[in-house]
């Protein structure tokens, strides 16, 4: 068989577009594409042609099932399957799939975490059909993306309000853009491109750990003697193992429609990144849940381990997933271009003002978006950008800001060129954002950055805060600025984002982030660092974020009860996990191997002893009684661990046992942890049932 090209492969198995023209009736493709476009309904008749078509479209492609697929407040996606067989009478079946069931579905929801939203409605869920992401056939069953919410009509996952603060953001800024003289414009988009870091290690010896298994992350393991200081990682030219699963994780995402386009190793010894071309951000999030996924398949294929979680080990880089995210136009501008004129782009610099505002006013909330108890271990770590929000902007913006803070005229300088010095070397336009990666918010040209987010959250979760808050600053200064005659109309705006600048501009930091020095100024600001989940979660149900999510329709008071307790039992359920984990693998197998060794030099002293009385073995004391005093102090850790976790369980109220798995159980562990470690150093690898951090990190070839 020929070898298919990759413009042939790509999308192969998405019911995109070019398919959904070819197949469906003129009328029928025309209203999915002002659904899509617009976000029109759809009526049955219609979803009944598109079923139609769908189902012979997958069939062909060796489809049998059929499933809706959906994020639940779990953080990962969901499906059931149900295949497309109808029994007739004469013993035979037909393959039916109906509009109805496209549109529809009705998985049990009493499984899935509610927050408490289940105890006052009936457990019954629904799905129900986004037609504005695409349909795609994997492992012989038609995935069809949706939306998940209760019999009472509350938003049990991720992509529904993520749909409403799209839906938010996009009519507020088509008023804004009306008001500055753009009537064409009728939608506004949010796009999304997500580089996602992650772990790659040999699945054997991912099998032999117990918490790489059960937790995501190792809880005890001392340094290798290599870490990630000889900087030979980042960039650097990639193993074979490692390129021929990412040629294979290349492939397989091109089929299903993800554009995947960068690939590179990254800082941590075995840690990599890829990154898509952006996409509508309904899209770029399905899609980057699907990388997720397809990266653990295919990793297991290769007889490797992907891993997802944001600290897998101590004292190497974790990993994060950058969400870059940007605004624009259905006609295809894109509204974070400053352009040629700078100085004088009203639309620009009325969106980044309302940016900047937003995230000034909500960084609370955007904090909040990103905490998980996997995150908690990177930000502010030296690695990732602290728990404090702030933003970074550049010089040149920087100066335009200030001019108008000041009010002053801004002249734009122009790019400026880099001398490469050997002729033969292009000339370069210097980039003035230049790029600052200590900050956890910044301009990065045509795009923001927001670098906080874990390597397994989903960004629909940062996105939802973005969004809402960039539409409310919107919807103030549309208010403040609708009633102002034409002629005024400039002067207005410049008097208001002067106005806003001087209210918000104490979020803006152009310096280094991971300094001691920028916390105590972030503080001497007023700027919030919420340290851990617990200590930011409380802002997700303050009247500030109510008011929010509610003016938009994007959660209720009663939705965002629910999140906060969802995220907070998350958090507390696994910290349990791990300390329990924790436990388990020091008693049983770090034990047997620390109590082995120190039998074996027991045996080997008494021994020589016998063979020659006078043998002082100072040596063999020496580790004895260095493992002696250890083992002395683990006992001692483990059991408060132990019995600081039953107290932990018998806490009834959410936010205490968080506050107490984060105060106490994390401390208990540390201590835990760092005995373990001082011993495990000693340790001959042969007597551990598990392989260590240099074999982890470094057997891959
Ligand atoms: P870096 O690692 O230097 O930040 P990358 O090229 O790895 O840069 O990643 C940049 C990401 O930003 C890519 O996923 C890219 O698609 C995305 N991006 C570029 N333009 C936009 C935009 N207008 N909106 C959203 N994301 C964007
Ligand atoms: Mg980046």
């Amino acid at each position: 068989m020929a070898v298919k090209s990759i413009p042939e492969e790509y999308g192969s198995l998405v019911f995109n577009d070019r398919v959904m023209h070819e197949r469906l009736p003129k009328d029928v493709y025309k209203a999915v594409r002002k659904c899509i476009e617009n976000g029109t309904h759809l009526d049955l008749e219609v979803a009944n042609s598109v079923a139609a078509a769908m189902k012979s479209w997958a069939i062909e492609l060796g489809a049998t099932h059929y499933t809706h697929w959906f994020q639940p407040m779990t953080g990962l996606t969901a499906e059931k399957h149900d295949s497309f067989i109808t029994p007739q009478e004469d013993g035979t079946v037909i393959m039916e799939f109906s509009g109805k069931e496209l549109v529809m579905g009705e998985p049990d929801a009493s499984s899935f975490p509610s927050g408490g939203l289940r105890a006052t409605f009936e457990a019954r869920g629904y799905t129900a059909w986004d037609p504005s992401s695409p349909a795609f056939v994997k492992d012989g069953t038609l995935y069809i993306p949706t939306a998940f919410i209760s019999y009472g009509g509350q938003k049990l996952d991720k992509k529904t309000p993520l749909l409403s603060s799209i839906e938010a953001l996009s009519d507020e800024a088509v008023k804004m853009l009306h008001l500055l003289g753009h009537p064409e414009v009728t939608r506004v988009n949010t796009t999304i491109g997500s580089e996602q870091e992650y772990f790659l290690i040999d699945k054997d010896m991912y099998m032999k750990r117990k918490d790489l298994l059960l937790t995501g992350r190792t809880l005890i393991g001392a340094p290798a003697p290599k870490g990630q200081e000889m900087e030979d990682h980042y960039f650097g030219v990639l193993k074979p193992k490692v390129s021929e699963f990412m040629h294979d994780l290349d492939e397989e995402l091109w089929k299903l429609g993800v554009p995947a386009k960068t690939k590179h190793n990254e800082v941590a010894p075995s840690q990599h990144e890829l990154a898509p071309v952006f996409e509508k951000a309904n899209i770029a999030v399905d899609h980057n849940q699907l990388t997720m996924e397809v990266m653990k398949r295919v990793a297991d294929r290769h007889h490797l381990a992907c891993l997802l979680h944001e600290k897998p080990f101590e004292g190497v880089n974790g990993s994060g997933k950058h969400n870059n995210w940007s605004l624009s136009t259905n006609t295809g501008k894109n509204l974070l271009d400053p352009g040629k004129d700078l100085g004088n782009n009203t639309v620009f610099l009325v969106f980044l003002v309302a940016i900047i505002s937003a995230v000034d006013e909500y960084a609370d909330l955007l904090r909040v978006s990103v905490a998980t108890a996997g995150n908690d271990h990177r930000l502010g770590a030296n690695e990732a950008p602290p728990a404090i929000i702030s933003i970074f902007v550049g010089e040149e913006l920087e100066a335009v800001l200030k001019a108008i803070d000041d009010g002053t005229e801004f002249v734009t300088e122009g790019k400026k060129q880099m001398g490469l010095g050997p002729q033969v070397l292009p000339h370069i336009t210097k980039d003035t954002t230049d790029r600052n990666r200590t900050s956890p918010f910044a301009f990065t040209g045509n795009k923001f950055e927001f670098r906080m987010p874990g390597s397994s959250l989903s960004c629909a979760d940062p996105s939802i805060v973005l969004n809402t808050a960039v539409a409310e600053e919107l919807s103030r200064m549309y208010d403040k600025l609708k009633d102002v005659p034409q002629d005024q109309l400039d002067e207005e705006i410049r008097k208001l984002l002067k106005e806003m600048l001087d209210s918000h501009k104490r979020i803006l930091f152009n310096g280094n982030g991971y300094t001691d020095e920028w916390v105590a100024e972030a503080k001497r600001r007023g700027l919030d660092n919420l340290k851990s989940l617990p200590e930011a979660m409380p802002r997700l149900v303050s009247k500030k974020s109510i008011e929010l999510f509610g003016k938009h329709k994007v959660f209720t008071e009663e939705e965002l009860n629910s999140r906060y307790e969802i995220f907070l039992e998350n958090y507390t359920k696994t910290i349990h996990i791990e300390s329990l984990t924790m436990q388990e693998m020091v008693r049983k197998d770090f034990t047997n191997g620390l109590v082995k060794y120190m039998k074996d030099i027991t045996d080997e002293v008494i021994k020589k002893k016998q063979f020659m009385p006078e043998m002082k073995c100072t040596y063999e004391r020496q580790i004895l009684s260095t493992l002696e005093n250890t083992s002395e102090k683990m006992a001692v850790s483990l059991d408060k661990l132990e019995a600081d976790t039953q107290t932990a369980e018998k806490e009834t109220d959410a936010l205490r046992a968080a506050t107490y798995y984060h105060d106490t159980i994390l401390a208990d562990m540390d201590e835990l942890r760092a005995s373990v470690d001082a011993a495990e150093a000693i340790i001959p690898e042969g007597y551990l049932p598990y392989p260590t951090y240099g074999e982890l990190l470094f057997a891959l070839r």
